[in-house]
């Protein structure tokens, strides 16, 4: 095998996008190009490549990026992957603030890759964006995402914004069950982005207890959750919040909930 059209006969997983990125040519520059003879050193780095990923690593940390709304952002090992129903994340805050001139303060808890921080400072400019998370390395990469200022702070939930108060706090946390089969197509993402106790809830019952006091008078907490957590969370949010309302992803899923502070 040694031309691309050789390569693209082979059925090798994903083949079309890794020779797009082995050689930098479009898939159209592929197909046009079908009888060029790869180099050894395109070859072995292809070959290296395929194996990676026949071995189920997936092709954003391949490539080394994915794109989520309207950027692209650099992922690693040390970030989850951007998922597409997050981007219902993101049309309900843009919604949420019609004021596009108004310097709202928003939060995004466990920020990962950057993904929801980047993509609505780059849309309202306006808005003072803090973003945390756990994870030192994953703050590098969210660091690099920023196409603003944004503010980014480590900490675990709450600790890396002590005394401050938000309009919006968002957050995707980890929200799957310890021991859920589906985690095993997600051996490359890091575990701590993904498991959140044994029903999935740990980390969406301190958010939900303790962002009370991070939030303003009539603040909202916007939070994307597992498919079948949505009446859980309208049960522990009905305390200290009212105005609940609920979102289901473009699969018809229930991904999201919006409340007010009381
Ligand atoms: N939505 C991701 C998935 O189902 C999980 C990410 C998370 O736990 N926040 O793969």
């Amino acid at each position: 095998m040694r031309t691309i059209q050789d390569y693209l006969k082979s059925g090798a997983i994903d083949i079309a996008p890794l020779l797009s990125l082995v050689l930098e040519k479009s898939s159209a520059e592929l197909i046009s190009n079908h009888d060029y003879l790869l180099s050894s050193d395109e070859k072995s780095q292809l070959e290296d490549l395929i194996l990676k990923r026949q071995k189920g690593m997936p092709f954003a940390y391949l490539s080394g990026n994915r794109g989520f709304y309207h950027l692209d952002f650099k992922v690693t090992p040390d970030t989850l992957i951007p998922r597409p129903e997050t981007e219902l994340l993101i049309d309900i805050a843009l919604d949420l603030f019609i004021d596009k001139n108004q310097d709202y303060r928003l939060l995004d808890l466990g920020t990962g890759s950057g993904i929801i921080a980047a993509t609505l400072a780059d849309k309202n400019p306006h808005w003072q964006v803090t973003a945390t998370d756990f994870s030192q390395a994953a703050l590098d990469i969210a660091q690099q995402n920023a196409t603003t200022e944004i503010n980014f702070q480590q900490g675990s939930w709450f600790e890396a914004v002590a005394n401050q108060d938000f309009d919006l706090i968002i957050s995707n946390p980890p929200y799957i069950a310890q021991g859920d089969v589906y985690l095993d197509d997600l051996a490359y993402e890091p575990i701590s982005a993904l498991i959140a106790g044994e029903d999935g809830l740990d980390d969406i019952r301190i958010i939900i207890s303790q962002a009370p006091d991070y939030l303003k008078r009539n603040g909202f907490l916007l939070l994307e959750h597992g498919h079948d957590q949505q009446a859980r969370i309208v049960e522990l949010l009905q305390e200290k919040f009212n105005n609940i309302q609920t979102f289901k992803d473009y699969n018809n899923i229930d991904r999201a909930i919006l409340a007010r502070k009381k």
